[in-house]
């Protein structure tokens, strides 16, 4: 099976919950979104912390024990969820572009 590779399609919705993400709450705002999102882009993308970048945590973390097509397969899907205003404290976890 040929996997289209993740792409971000930029609509904000991982930086509007980041009360849940414990690493990211000193930085929410009170409805939960990101003090340092515009719209629905990140006012510091190039200095984003490491769990808003997608790229860089599979790099880091994943890249030796998990497919590069499961781990942006399984992205898609949480980012579809985020779309669809599901947020599950557990399945979210990576905020930003991502
Ligand atoms: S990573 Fe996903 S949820 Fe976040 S802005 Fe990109 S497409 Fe939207
Ligand atoms: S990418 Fe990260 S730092 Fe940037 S707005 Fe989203 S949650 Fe905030």
């Amino acid at each position: 099976m040929t996997m289209t590779k993740w792409k971000c399609k930029q609509c904000g919705q991982c930086c509007r919950h980041i009360d849940t993400v414990p690493s990211m709450r000193r930085f929410a705002r009170e409805d939960g979104s990101c003090i340092f999102l515009r719209g629905n882009l990140c006012s510091i993308y190039d200095r984003r912390p490491l769990v808003c970048n997608v790229a860089a945590i599979y790099e880091k973390f994943f890249k030796d024990t998990v497919p590069e097509d499961e781990f942006y397969e399984k992205t898609a899907q949480a980012c579809a969820e985020l779309q669809k205003g599901i947020v599950s404290e557990h399945e979210h976890s990576e905020p930003g572009k991502h």
